[in-house]
């Protein structure tokens, strides 16, 4: 099977091996090998979850440095809707914006502009009647990652839209293509990212063959700089900014607010949102029209790759949300246009993948899951983790993997040596 790519990565040197890690991962794809941690790269679905709980910083993501703007004659940055809530409410955005282009930047677009436009989108979508409820938001790439390993039945109930992200960075290469002239290859964009997930969906993406954005920098990566920047402009520029409905899809529950539909359900975190997909799996929830998972706590504040409080930043976001002004750039007319050019929808059939199942042949899947229960009904069940596996569960798992050895567990193997030397060192 071909290896995924994530953005996730570790850094040997900086682990220590104390397993927080492994067992706060939502996808068991971490184990403990000679003291260190290891991740199993089909299984992981860049959440962030590892970067958030190492206590000695061993977990990083693969971004982008500055220097990658002397590639492109004319660079664009995506602020992300995230990147309000890193700011006091009174902050001027404007000026926000012009301490990002002052990077290097040529121009800034807003996120929350193509928030603003999927918006209606999905309104007009959610009209049909023909849709398998609820209908999954297809916002969060880790929650999309977390369908095609664990729920695939569940992928048909994904709408097939794509994230403001890759909407945001089509209408502006677009524009900038005729505005100014410029070849496709000439415009770098580049995302300021709060997750890993966003940048492996750059790298990976699901539902079209390829993206628009040529890169990402970390929001943590460039803060300083932008708010030095910030404090140091002079001239007052005006951008092109979102709604605060648009700005909203920032925070869990957001996105549903702005869509305005009645019956959904909001659900942050990524272990709830697990329960949730469970749920739905069975049938239970199909009386709900929308369901908005988002992988981080309190949505895209919550990402990682953040500089504030989560929950500050949810806060700050929500009373921007609350207030009315209405965005001007959003007519009809403009709507349309995008919609023509098929900026929105995707372009691929997002498929299953069956990291989970134990072979692809039925009959020899069948057997494992044999081995594999005999083997769980040997092991202790405490999972206590010093196998190196986050569970015995994962451990019988990696046995039947041939991954592992059922001695690994530290019971099993003093029960065999308690064994062996009753018989005199012969077994
Ligand atoms: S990013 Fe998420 S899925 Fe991947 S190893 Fe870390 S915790 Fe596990
Ligand atoms: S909730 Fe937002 S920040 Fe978190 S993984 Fe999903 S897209 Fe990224």
């Amino acid at each position: 099977m071909k290896e995924y790519f994530h953005s996730v990565v570790l850094d040997k040197h900086k682990c220590n091996g104390c397993t927080n890690c492994m067992r706060k991962c939502p996808t068991e794809a971490i184990r403990i090998r000679d003291k260190k941690a290891v991740i199993t790269k089909d299984r992981c679905i860049d959440c962030g979850e590892c970067i958030r709980v190492c206590p000695y910083h061993a977990k990083d993501v693969i971004v982008d440095d500055l220097s990658v703007l002397k590639n492109y004659k004319y660079n664009i940055a995506i602020s992300p809707m995230s990147l309000y809530g890193q700011f006091s409410v009174d902050t001027d955005m404007n000026k926000v914006f012009s301490g990002i282009k002052a990077l290097g930047f040529d121009c800034v677009f807003d996120e929350g502009l193509s928030a603003d436009v999927l918006t209606i989108a999905i309104r007009n979508i959610l009209k049909s009647n023909n849709l398998q409820k609820p209908v999954i938001s297809s916002f969060c790439p880790a929650v999309l990652r977390i369908i095609q390993v664990r729920f695939p039945s569940l992928i048909d109930n994904i709408i097939e839209v794509e994230s403001p992200m890759e909407v945001g960075a089509r209408i502006v290469k677009t524009k900038a293509m005729k505005e100014y002239g410029l070849d496709f290859n000439d415009i770098g964009v580049f995302y300021l990212a709060q997750c890993p997930a966003r940048v492996t969906s750059i790298n990976r993406p699901i539902g079209i063959r390829s993206s628009y954005i040529n890169g990402a920098m970390s929001i943590k990566s460039i803060y300083g700089d932008i708010v030095k920047n910030a404090k140091k402009v002079q001239k007052d520029e005006e951008y092109m900014r979102a709604s605060p409905k648009g700005v909203g899809w920032g925070r869990a529950g957001g996105q549903s607010y702005a869509i305005g539909v009645e019956n959904y359900l909001a659900v942050d975190g990524i272990e709830h949102v697990i329960k949730v997909l469970e749920e739905i799996e069975l049938g239970k929830l199909s009386n709900i029209d929308y369901f908005e998972g988002l992988a981080c706590i309190g949505g895209c504040v919550g990402g990682p790759l953040n500089v504030e409080n989560p929950f500050i930043a949810k806060a700050r976001i929500r009373n921007i949300a609350r207030t009315s002004e209405k965005c001007d750039f959003l007519n009809n007319e403009f709507i349309n246009e995008i919609l023509a050019q098929g900026l929105i929808n995707w372009t691929e059939k997002i498929t299953p993948k069956g990291v989970m199942t134990l072979d692809d042949d039925i009959a020899k899947a069948i057997k494992k899951i044999e081995m594999l229960n005999q083997i769980r009904k040997e092991l202790p069940g405490t999972d206590c983790g010093s196998c190196g596996a986050p569970s015995c569960n994962a451990l019988a798992e990696d046995v039947v993997r041939d991954k592992a050895k059922i001695e690994d567990c530290i019971f099993i193997l003093k029960e065999k040596i308690r064994e062996k030397e009753k018989y005199g060192g012969k077994l």
